[in-house]
């Protein structure tokens, strides 16, 4: 048998038929309709940012939307952060409905001309990805007779993978290069722009604490060095993110509140330079991941010389990161569970396959379940973060996924 990944602590301790903010699995799908189904906890998500609050006082806290960017959801935990960061149009009309404009912020290389019309209009900030789009912007001002809000978006000589963290600044789309980024900083406070600060993302889904507490301090350091060059204080430095959730056996979850602590010294040492600026921290998968459960439905049992498949009625369309095909190298099994056994022990070895004809299509390879038969459910956790809408969900044709928002109260 090969291991999976493990469960949230809420859910590694249940018995019996799995439930999800009180109510059972079997009765979220028969509310929903029919599977697949995506269940997300608000209570959960909610219980996240007050670690965070807790963890990293005066630290502001933004949501990267792209990690799901569900309308329910999006509803619910705008209220409770800072910030939301953006990646297209298309996320900005989400944000635009859950905050207002001075709290969203728009990176992303390739921004159209139009698509910076509306962010400048709408009083959104747009965190630029390169010279020839400062450019752009600025003159996307002109013509709206606006004072365009221009954060810089900084490729850093730092970073963030894994476990570790790497000096010395690689070729990128994202940002514009340290050395460079002064200079930029100068030339749109000189042309009348709203400059907001600095933008500086080192990497993503790290669980190792003493990786992001030295990615986070050569980040500060880069911010005094940019601040020093263009000769102004920043009115915001986003810091970054890359909190990790543990997704494979062996993963431990990152210990926020060590990055907090060394934080919070790092900062209260900072450069003058940077005396008056607010710091943030743009998150996606660690707040809103672990409050995400994909359940789909087995529809068919087989073997194949020797080999026991459970074929369910979604696969990598919805869940395409737990079939291992979203940014993995090595294919390792998400937590996943039979949802009417919640805590018993595996009676029988089980490959768990999606119904898609593509031999990628596997929820779980070679794991352990109880005994389990057709019209049984299987649960797949940590959907929260880059399931549904980070799927082919129109590769072959099978209906989309539903998506529901629980702990509403
Ligand atoms: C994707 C992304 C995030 C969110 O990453 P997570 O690993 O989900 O926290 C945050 N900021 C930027 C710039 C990103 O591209």
């Amino acid at each position: 048998m090969k291991p999976t990944g493990p469960l949230p602590p809420e859910f590694a301790k249940q018995r019996g038929p799995l439930t999800i903010d009180g109510r059972t699995a079997e009765k979220w799908v028969a509310d929903a309709g029919d599977t697949p189904l995506f269940v997300y906890d608000l209570g959960t998500v909610a219980a996240r940012v007050e670690r965070f609050r807790a963890a990293l006082p005066g630290v502001d806290l933004h949501y990267a939307i792209k990690a799901n960017p569900f309308a329910p959801l999006l509803a619910g935990l705008a209220p409770l952060v800072d910030g939301l960061d953006v990646a297209s149009s298309g996320e900005l009309a989400l944000a635009l409905k859950a905050k207002p404009a001075a709290a969203i912020s728009f990176a992303g290389p390739g921004k159209r001309d139009d698509e910076l019309a509306v962010a400048i209009g709408a009083g959104a900030t747009l965190n630029v990805e390169s010279e020839g789009e400062a450019t752009r912007a600025l003159a996307a001002g002109e013509r709206l007779g606006l004072t365009p809000r221009l954060a810089v978006r900084v490729n850093p000589d730092v970073e963030l993978r894994g476990s570790g963290m790497r000096m010395g600044g690689r070729p990128s789309p994202f940002g514009v290069d340290a050395d460079r980024a002064g200079a930029l900083v100068r030339r749109i406070i000189d042309a009348g722009a709203d400059w907001r600060g600095l933008h500086i993302y080192a990497g993503s889904q790290v669980l190792d604490a003493a990786a992001i507490i030295e990615a986070q301090a050569a980040t500060l350091a880069l911010a005094e060095r940019l601040a020093d060059q263009a000769g102004a204080m920043p009115p915001l430095v986003n810091l970054g993110g890359g909190f990790g959730v543990p997704y494979f056996a062996g993963d431990r979850p990152l210990d926020v509140e060590a990055v907090g602590a060394s934080l919070a010294q790092t900062l209260a040492k900072r450069a003058p330079a940077l005396a008056g600026t607010r710091f943030a921290i743009e998150l996606g998968r660690w707040l809103v991941a672990e409050a995400g459960v994909y359940l789909t439905r087995i529809v068919d049992r087989k073997t194949s010389r020797g080999e026991t498949f459970l074929v369910t009625d979604g696969g990598l369309n919805h869940q395409l990161a737990a079939s291992g095909n979203f940014g993995t190298v090595v294919r390792r099994n998400y937590p996943i569970a039979l949802a009417s056994r919640m805590g018993e022990a595996p009676a029988e070895r089980v490959t768990v396959v999606g119904p898609l004809c593509t031999p990628l299509d596997r929820l779980g390879d070679q794991i352990g379940l109880p005994p389990a038969q057709v019209g049984d459910l299987i649960a797949v956790f940590l959907a929260g973060a880059y399931g549904a809408s980070a799927s082919p969900a129109g590769f072959l044709g099978h209906p989309p996924a539903a998506e529901v928002l629980a702990g509403r109260s």
